[in-house]
């Protein structure tokens, strides 16, 4: 089996929830777990605006662009779905 093909497997089976502590952390001692993680990452969702009571201004000092969340170079956000404002401020602002 080629590594692309166990690490597509493995992906799946951590995303179901069905791979096992042990059989993920044997994978990870064997590096194929590599890799993995970003895609699983990449498979969760963001939260809504809308549940995070997103808005597009500041809140007192707070805006996004303070955020420890904020990605600059894509006005996005880690958790966050859309395009955020250097000037938003949601209920999951983290001070960066
Ligand atoms: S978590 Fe909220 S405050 Fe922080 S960058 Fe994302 S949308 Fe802005």
């Amino acid at each position: 089996m080629s590594l692309k093909k166990i690490s597509s497997t493995t992906t799946d089976r951590v995303i179901a929830g069905r791979l096992s502590r042990r059989r993920f952390l044997s994978l990870a001692g064997t590096g194929i777990i590599v890799g993995t993680l970003a895609q699983v990452r990449r498979a969760e969702a963001k939260t809504s605006q809308r549940a995070a009571r997103y808005q597009d201004t500041p809140k007192g000092d707070k805006s996004c662009s303070g955020c420890k969340l904020f990605l600059a170079d894509e006005n996005a956000c880690r958790v966050v779905e859309g395009v955020i404002s250097p000037n938003g401020y949601c209920r999951f602002w983290v001070r960066s």
